[in-house]
């Protein structure tokens, strides 16, 4: 797994390569070697301004806004197939920057970035307003979305050029320019966006790439105030203080935030079928992922069956090089995540936790990195630290419960309203939980499906805003209403009611 070139990447700022104004760089290691694999500029303020002005400069003369609806749904189409040539080579930095099993680097979340920019590319041309009519009786109105300006996106470490393509497809769309951060351990492939964008026709100045720390370059983008919206991907706490530093200049706000994802299994549950769907969900990208199945509510009869056979198939899981096909996870993103998961895990068997499997770091020959084995934790209450709050690892915690009233009520007692799933072959039982589960999304017999046509956001602290789907495309646009007189009359009917007398 030696890499033999580092990969030296500038920032990506009006159409072309640019150098950081701190003129320092970061570092980016490859999680699995501990080795650096390439480095970036770390930027500053001053970068974001230059960003913020291109992408403006770029609104105010509509290059991009105002260019013909055709070509920009070709340009839009022409990234996905730049992405789709690319993808290998996508891949493989994605991996050498993240840890992540290869496979699902290049066979699932790449290839379905493509797909999401190609849904976007035929949203452009489905942008419009309400049907006209005469709501006053003497004025036609219509209503216009129309882009924002210039929308500033910060995104995460765990799926770096999917959730980057998340931000930038509904944005770019509705005819944005975008300000984007990739988050600072996992920047290269974002960048190589920059260049894809530019070879697919994106005219210059209207995606823009600064790379940084998050309380340098993503503070100066959530507070700048020509900056008209606020994206972000990440932690809830991250969230928060976004929002606050949005208020300056009351931009919009998009935040898509943390999970902890229960996954209710009835008695009469496919236990196979939800053994394995559990295992999946759980270990998706060493569970960092956060739609993650992780508080695994199991109805009292069928509880040891079901213990048995998650654990069967968890001690099937592979984990190993990332870049071996057969891996099925690779490393945590880093020696913290490591040492958060472990210490959650910890924490739990001092509380009286019973291991079920894992449990412990893996030591993978000639590799130093922080692999963890895929655990199984039970025997712990619903206020549990490991059942309550976010572990970002390969953990699942399992609980028993009695009466479908009890788990629908602890599935929601959670300060996170991501993703859920419930399993049972009782169609009454799956809409009843469908209706009740307070989660942005609700799986029945499955669990982390997606599709680009879909709503993808959360309620409650995981953020409100949505990706992907036409309600993602309608957030990055804003509504105007047009109204037409069409009496041609000087004097109005109305206009005693301000000033002068009523007409007889
Ligand atoms: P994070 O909040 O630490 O970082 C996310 C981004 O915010 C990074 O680019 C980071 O540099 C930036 N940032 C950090 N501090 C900042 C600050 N003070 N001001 C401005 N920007 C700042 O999150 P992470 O560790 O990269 O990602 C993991 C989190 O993301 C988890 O909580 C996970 O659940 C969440 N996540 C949510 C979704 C979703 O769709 N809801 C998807 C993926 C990840």
């Amino acid at each position: 797994m030696a890499i033999e070139t580092l990969t030296e990447m500038k920032m990506w700022i009006d159409g072309g390569w640019a150098e950081s104004s701190s003129g320092t760089w970061i570092d980016v290691r490859n999680p699995a070697t501990g080795q650096v694999i390439g480095r970036v500029p770390a930027g500053t303020s001053a970068d974001v301004d230059r960003a913020v002005a291109a992408g403006r400069a770029a609104f105010k003369d509509g290059r991009w806004r105002s260019k013909w609806i055709p070509e920009r749904v070709a340009i839009l189409n022409k990234l996905a197939d730049l992405i789709d040539e690319h993808t290998a080579e996508i891949a493989e930095l994605e991996t050498a920057q993240t840890g992540t099993a290869l496979k699902l680097r290049r066979d699932s979340d790449i290839p379905f970035s493509a797909d999401n920019l190609r849904f976007f590319a035929t949203a452009i041309r489905h942008l419009e307003g309400k049907a006209a009519a005469e709501y006053s009786g003497s004025h036609t109105s219509m209503t216009r979305r129309e882009p924002l300006g210039v929308v500033g996106q910060i995104a995460p470490w765990n799926y770096p050029f999917m959730m980057a393509i998340w931000k930038i497809g509904p944005a770019l769309a509705a005819g944005n320019s975008v300000v984007l951060k990739p988050a600072t351990v996992t920047p290269l492939t974002t960048l190589m966006l920059g260049e894809l964008a530019k070879e697919a026709g994106l005219p210059d100045g209207v995606l823009n790439i600064v790379t940084g720390r998050g309380d340098v370059v993503g503070a100066a983008i959530a507070a700048h105030p020509d900056i008209d919206l606020v994206s972000l991907t990440g932690d809830s706490e991250t969230g928060k203080k976004i929002q606050a530093l949005a208020s300056a200049n009351l931009k919009r706000v998009h935040l898509e935030l943390g999970g902890k994802a229960p996954f209710i299994v009835y008695a009469d549950a496919d236990l196979d079928a939800a053994a394995r769907g559990a295992t999946a969900a759980g270990f998706v990208n060493a569970g960092q992922d956060c739609t993650a199945a992780t508080r695994i509510y199991v109805q009292k009869p069928v509880y040891d069956e079901f213990l048995a056979l998650l654990k069967g198939y968890v001690e099937t899981v592979r984990v190993g090089d990332p870049l071996d096909p057969s891996t099925d996870m690779g490393t945590l993103i880093s020696a913290a995540q490591l040492a958060r998961v472990e210490g959650f895990v910890e924490r739990a068997r001092q509380a009286g936790a019973t291991i079920v499997t894992g449990g412990h770091r893996v030591d993978v020959p000639g590799l130093p990195g922080p692999f963890y084995q895929p655990t199984v934790v039970a025997g712990l209450g619903q206020d549990a630290e490991i059942v309550q709050n976010e572990v970002f690892g390969p953990v699942l915690t399992v609980l028993p419960f009695e009466t479908e009233e009890e788990v629908l009520e602890k599935s929601n007692d959670i300060r996170y309203g991501l993703a859920s799933s419930v399993w049972t072959k009782d169609v009454f039982k799956a809409m009843r939980a469908a209706q009740q589960l307070n989660f942005g999304a609700v799986w029945v017999n499955d669990h982390l499906p997606i599709a680009s046509e879909m709503p993808h956001g959360g309620f409650k602290q995981s953020g409100f805003g949505k990706d992907m789907s036409s309600y993602s495309f309608e957030e990055y646009t804003q509504v105007k209403h047009v109204m037409i007189e069409l009496t041609g009359e000087a004097d109005k009917g109305w206009h005693y009611t301000i000033w002068g007398d009523a007409k007889e």
